[in-house]
C-alpha cells in the first residue's frame, strides 16, 4: 500500500501542476504505467472513442512491463460493457473467459481556440488481470477512475494551454508580418524583415529566400537568416532554372511534385512563392541543425504566409519597376540620371546652337560612407534628403539638377558662367554645411556634412558633352585629393595640377 500512496501523491502533484510531456506518446506511456501500478493490472489498453462511428480506437497498450503503440478498431455493440461505461461515464468491472476487467471511461471537454469550439475528448482505459488473480474491487475501480481521470484532465489542459499559447503566438506573428508586408516598399530591407520575422516566430534553424530572375532564367539567392536571427546575403547562389539542374529548380519548375505536403521532409520545407499562378521564388525553412520536426500545425500556417510573402514580393518588384520607369529619385526628389542624359543633350544643343554658355556643377558629399558607417543608412538617407531640399530651393527655373548616383549630384546651369556657377555652389555648400541632423547617441549630438565641387563650362573648358562632364569630374577629383570641402573651376584645377607637376619635376631634376 506504500507504493500506492507514493503514486497517489505523485498524481495529486500532477493535478495541481499541469504535466508537460514531450509528446502525446510519452504521455500515454506514463498514463499506462501509472494505471498498471495503481491497481496491479497485467495489461492496460488506452482507447479513444470515435462517437460518430461508434468505434473504440486502440492507441497504446502496456503488457509485460512494456508499452507499445497499437492500432485496432473495435466496434462497440450497444449492450457491451464498454458502451455502457462510456454512456454512464462510470467505471465498470466484469469477467469473461479471458480474465478480469476494469473499464475506466473518460470524457474531457476542451475549448480549442484554433477550432473555436468545445471539442470533447473521450475514450476508455481497459485494465486486465488474468483469471488466476483476484477480481477488481469496487474500491480499486473508484481509485482508478478518480486518479486516472485527473491525470488525463491535467494533461489535456496542459496540452491545450500549450496549443493555445502557440495559437496566440501565431496570431502575433500574423499581425507583425502583415505589417511588414503592408509596408514592404523598401525592397531589400523588407526581405530581411520577412525572413527574421519567420525565423524568430517559428523558431526555425534557418530560413532562406530565393527569387526567380526571369531574364537570366535563374533562381537567385537573396538572404538567409540563421539560428541566431543573423541575416546573410546568399547572392552568390545562382541556380540555373533547368529541369534536372538542381532540386530547387525542379521544385520551382513543378517537376518534383505538385502538392505542398510532398515537399515536406520532416526537417525541411520548400515553399514555392506563387502569385497569380506564376512562381516568383522559393522560401525554404529548415531545422536541419537541431533535427526538430516541423510540426504539421506549422505547415498550414506557413502555407498561408507563403501566399502573403509572394504578394509582398510581387509588390516590391512592382515598386522596383515603377521606380525604374520614374524620372525622379524618391529620396532627394531630384531628377535621376536617365532624365538628366536626355536634358543634357537638349541643353548642350541649345548652348551650341545659340552660342550661350552652359556650366556644369559636379558635387559630391565628403566622407559620406563614414556617415553611413557611423550613424547608419537611415541617417545617411536623411542627409541626402536634406541636400536635395537645399538644392531644389536654390536653383533658378532653368537650372537642372540630377542625382547622378550615390552621393553625387550634377547641376546644369544654362546661360551661366564659371563664376556664376561658383557663386551658386558657395551658397549650396554653405547651406549644406548648416544642415544639422540630430544623432543623440554620439558625442557630437549633431551631424554636419560638407561637400566638394568641381565646375566646368562650355565653351571655355570643353567643346563636347563628354569632355564637359569629364572636366567637371577632374576638377572635383582634384578637390577630393586636396583636402575636400572646396570648390574648383576646371581651369583652376588644371593650372594647380600643372604647377604641382612642374614643381614635382623640378624636384626630380634637382634630385
Ligand atoms: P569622398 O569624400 O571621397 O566622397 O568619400 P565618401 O565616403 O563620400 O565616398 P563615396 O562618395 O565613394 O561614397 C558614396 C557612399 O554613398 C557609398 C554608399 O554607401 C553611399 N550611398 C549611396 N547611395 C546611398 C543612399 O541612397 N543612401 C545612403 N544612406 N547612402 C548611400
Ligand atoms: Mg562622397
Amino acid at each position: 500500500m506504500k507504493k500506492a500512496k507514493q503514486l497517489l501523491s505523485g498524481l495529486s502533484a500532477a493535478r495541481e501542476n499541469p504535466v508537460f510531456f514531450e509528446s502525446r506518446e510519452a504521455f500515454l506511456k506514463g498514463l499506462l504505467e501509472t494505471a498498471s501500478k495503481l491497481v496491479a493490472a497485467e495489461r492496460v489498453s488506452f482507447y479513444y472513442y470515435d462517437e460518430k462511428n461508434a468505434l473504440l480506437r486502440l492507441m497504446m497498450r502496456r503488457s509485460g512491463g512494456a508499452s507499445f503503440e497499437a492500432e485496432e478498431n473495435v466496434r462497440q455493440p450497444q449492450d457491451s460493457p464498454a458502451a455502457s461505461a462510456l454512456a454512464t461515464l462510470k467505471p465498470l468491472t466484469f469477467r469473461n473467459k479471458a480474465g478480469h476487467f476494469l473499464l475506466v471511461p473518460f470524457r474531457i471537454k476542451i475549448y480549442s481556440a484554433s477550432a473555436n469550439r468545445e471539442a470533447p475528448i473521450q475514450g476508455l482505459i481497459k485494465l486486465e488481470r488474468s483469471l488466476k488473480k483476484r477480481r477488481f474491487s469496487p474500491a480499486e475501480a473508484a481509485l482508478a477512475h478518480e486518479h486516472l481521470g485527473d491525470f488525463m484532465r491535467s494533461y489535456y489542459k496542459a496540452e491545450f494551454a500549450g496549443l493555445n499559447r502557440k495559437y496566440a503566438k501565431n496570431l502575433a506573428a500574423i499581425t507583425e508580418l502583415t505589417g511588414i508586408f503592408a509596408n514592404s516598399l523598401r525592397v531589400r530591407e523588407s526581405f530581411k524583415h520577412i525572413l527574421t520575422g519567420i525565423q524568430t516566430y517559428f523558431g526555425f534553424d534557418r530560413v532562406r529566400l530565393y527569387l526567380i530572375d526571369e531574364k537570366a532564367r535563374k533562381l537567385k539567392g537573396e538572404f538567409s537568416s540563421d539560428i541566431r536571427g543573423q541575416i546573410k546575403s546568399i547572392a552568390y547562389e545562382e541556380i540555373p532554372l533547368e529541369s534536372g539542374a538542381h532540386r530547387f529548380a525542379d521544385i520551382v519548375l513543378g517537376k518534383n511534385s505538385n502538392t505542398f505536403m510532398e515537399r515536406y521532409k520532416d526537417c525541411v520545407l520548400y515553399m514555392p512563392l506563387i502569385v497569380q499562378g506564376v512562381t516568383i521564388g522559393l522560401l525554404i525553412v529548415d531545422n536541419l541543425l537541431s533535427q526538430q520536426k516541423i510540426e504539421p500545425g506549422e505547415l498550414a500556417m506557413l502555407k498561408s504566409f507563403a501566399g502573403q510573402i509572394g504578394l509582398a514580393l510581387d509588390n516590391v518588384r512592382l515598386f522596383d519597376k515603377v521606380e525604374e520607369l520614374s524620372l525622379y529619385d524618391e529620396l532627394t526628389k531630384l531628377p535621376l540620371r536617365r532624365y538628366f542624359n536626355q536634358r543634357f543633350q537638349e541643353e548642350f544643343y541649345r548652348a551650341e546652337r545659340f552660342k550661350t554658355p552652359l556650366a556644369v556643377i559636379w558635387a559630391d558629399i565628403d566622407y559620406f560612407k563614414e556617415v553611413n558607417d557611423t550613424y547608419g543608412h537611415q541617417i545617411g538617407d536623411r542627409v541626402l534628403k536634406e541636400v536635395g531640399r537645399v538644392i531644389l530651393s536654390n536653383l533658378r527655373k532653368i537650372d537642372f539638377p540630377c542625382r547622378y548616383g550615390g552621393d553625387e549630384i550634377i547641376i546644369l546651369l544654362p546661360q551661366a558662367s564659371g563664376e556664376e556657377a561658383r557663386k551658386l555652389s558657395r551658397r549650396l555648400a554653405e547651406e549644406i554645411s548648416e544642415i544639422k541632423i540630430p544623432v543623440p547617441f554620439s558625442k557630437a549630438r549633431e551631424l554636419a556634412v560638407s561637400m566638394s565641387v568641381g565646375i566646368s563650362t562650355f565653351p571655355a573648358d570643353a567643346s563636347s558633352m563628354e569632355s564637359l562632364l569629364e572636366k567637371a569630374d577632374d576638377a572635383l577629383y582634384w578637390v577630393k585629393s586636396h583636402g575636400r570641402g572646396r570648390i574648383a573651376l576646371a581651369g583652376e584645377a588644371e593650372a594647380a595640377k600643372a604647377a604641382e607637376k612642374s614643381r614635382g619635376e623640378g624636384l626630380g631634376d634637382r634630385g
